[in-house]
């Protein structure tokens, strides 16, 4: 098990378009593994290469008994309009409202190198579009309104500064602590909140 750095914003490798994968190796599949790690470590419902770093066009999700390493993702078939507060893993503490499709169909490769089809609705179709977002350099915060990223950027300047070389590190633990606050916290609207 390996939890990885995080890349938050300012990071140069979150604005990068990735590159398709040409073929699904073992290092691949041990960069997915440690992808989850990082991504459960984090309480997140999502995760995408370049928030560790690295340029490979994969992503990882896992919203309610659905867990799935999307390599070479693409959406095929969209339906309806959603709202949904999105949070970003590369991006703490910082919330805003997005309007994304509200069900939709990805086609990707999986670990074992074969093509496979994935519906998602509500939060997992969420959970999707953010991480192809991050796929071709784009941020949720890019969605908001003039309005609301300035209030996200603002948001943000409070939180910078405690990311050094602009790096999230989860400490052993971090795990626990959060889902302790959520369960005390749970009337506040942060509750709420996904992290992707
Ligand atoms: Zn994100």
């Amino acid at each position: 098990m390996a939890v990885l750095p995080i890349t938050v914003l300012g990071s140069p490798v979150l604005r990068q378009v990735t590159t398709p994968v040409a073929e699904v190796t073992d290092e691949l599949r041990q960069l997915a593994a440690d992808m989850f790690d990082t991504m459960r470590a984090a309480e997140g419902v999502g995760l995408a290469a370049p928030q560790v770093g690295r340029t490979e066009r994969m992503c990882v999700v896992e919203v309610g008994d659905v867990a799935a390493v999307l390599i070479n993702p693409e959406i095929i078939a969209r339906e309806g309009k959603i709202k949904w507060e999105e949070g970003c893993l590369s991006i703490p503490e910082v919330f805003g409202w997005v309007e994304r499709s509200a069900v939709v169909k990805v086609r990707a490769i999986g670990l074992d190198g074969q093509p496979f089809e994935l519906e998602g609705r509500e939060l997992l179709a969420v959970c999707i579009q953010h991480e192809l977002d991050h796929l071709d350099g784009k941020l949720f915060i890019d969605h908001l309104s003039f309005l609301n990223r300035r209030k996200a950027m603002n948001a943000w300047e409070d939180e910078k500064d405690k990311y050094p070389g602009l790096l999230r590190i989860l400490k052993p633990g971090d795990s626990d602590e959060p889902k302790g606050r959520a369960v005390a916290a749970s009337d506040a609207p942060e509750a709420h909140h996904d992290a992707l």
